[in-house]
């Protein structure tokens, strides 16, 4: 079964990636439905899609991701208000995400945990950035795909499950005592979720790795942002917490091999 992906990446690496980009597409265009009805309590299943402005119901040449929204120039075809440039950002961010994800773990079935994953992060990500709070069904799909992971893993090396158990209730921990000593001022309890669940698809090492990372990019965007657009000192924190995660779940085997052999080989 592991094979057949490899085999396929192997003799047809362009059918590879167009397959991850135009299905990266769809599920960006799913993302942008649960961006908008996740945070007023709507059904992201039930109610068909329509024109927000005249409720017109779209057909099926509507719906296709990014070109729909070219070939109809952003307006809709009933009532000709805009259609909000967010939709095909959100579809083409999501599958370029997508490609990354190809482009680092490789084809395989745990990369699929993975884009289900960076997925998640970027509704998070912009939920969080736009109403300041982290649904908790997010957080649950988000926990989920690390138990799925951690299964996984658990086939590949043994005796991970406590390493994945360790670093969800170390960062956990972390941001509990943070929400506590600031009073809830500095984190919500969404976050305090959200890193259990983070902790537990890194594991401990690249769990640290992925909080310091969304601390050094939060401190210097937010700074950046309140000279530049002299935005207030309140910062939503879920984006910067989503690409730290991303980034080290991606990355930080190798950022970590990288920061070991350079510094702590050294002190020796
Ligand atoms: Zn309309």
């Amino acid at each position: 079964m592991f094979d057949m992906f490899e085999i396929l990446m192997e003799d047809y690496p362009i059918a590879v990636y167009a397959f991850t980009f135009i299905f990266g597409l769809c599920v960006g265009s799913f993302l942008n439905v649960c961006i908008y009805r996740i945070p007023e309590n709507q059904s992201i299943v039930v109610v068909p899609s329509h024109c927000m402005t005249c409720n017109k119901k779209l057909h099926w040449y509507e719906l296709i991701p990014l070109f729909s929204w070219i070939f109809l120039r952003g307006k809709c075809s009933g009532c000709k208000s805009k259609i909000s440039a967010q939709y095909p950002l959100i579809e083409t961010a999501n599958a370029v995400l997508w490609l990354i994800v190809l482009w680092a773990k490789g084809f395989s079935p745990d990369m699929f945990l993975y884009c289900a994953l960076v997925s998640a992060l970027l509704v998070i990500a912009i939920i969080d950035y736009r109403t300041k709070e982290i649904p908790n069904g997010l957080v649950a799909f988000c926990l989920a795909v690390s138990v799925l992971h951690a299964v996984v893993d658990s086939f590949a090396y043994t005796e991970t499950w406590l390493d994945h158990l360790l670093g969800g209730f170390v960062l956990g921990l972390i941001f509990f005592l943070v929400l506590f000593i600031s009073e809830g001022r500095a984190l919500g309890g969404g976050d305090v979720k959200l890193m259990f669940a983070v902790g537990f698809f890194l594991g401990i090492k690249a769990g640290v790795l992925s909080i310091f990372i969304a601390c050094l990019l939060g401190s210097v965007i937010h700074i950046a942002l309140m000279k530049i657009k002299h935005i207030g000192r309140e910062l939503a924190f879920g984006p910067y917490l989503a690409a730290g995660y991303a980034i080290s779940a991606l990355w930080g085997q190798q950022i970590l091999a990288w920061y070991f052999d350079k510094f702590i080989a050294l002190s020796f």
